[in-house]
């Protein structure tokens, strides 16, 4: 008699923690999703993000945060350089043709 509420006890408390487990189980997956972008990409992914514009007067490539931006307003927006120097020498350029 009483071995056998012993194993009714052992089975109810194998159970108990057979939930348990799968409970944690569960919720380890729902957590993860959560920490989506790695930080060491970051960097990378800044610079590939930033918008590039082509030199008014040069046409090479540059990122918008070092654009030189022309005082002339054309349909297209202000024209966009690549350095002081080019939006200098396209201003006076401007200048002594008209
Ligand atoms: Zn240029």
């Amino acid at each position: 008699m009483l071995g056998k509420w012993i194993l009714w006890a052992l089975l109810v408390i194998v159970v108990l923690l057979l939930f348990r487990l799968q409970g944690k189980a569960r919720q380890v997956p729902e957590a993860k999703p959560k920490r989506a972008a790695p930080p060491a990409a970051g960097a990378d992914a800044m610079e590939a993000a930033e918008p590039m514009l082509v030199c008014a007067y040069c046409g090479v490539h540059f990122p918008q945060s070092e654009a030189v931006y022309g005082h002339v307003m054309t349909t297209a927006g202000p024209p966009v350089f690549c350095s002081t120097a080019h939006w200098r020498a396209a201003t006076t350029q401007d200048r002594s043709s008209s």
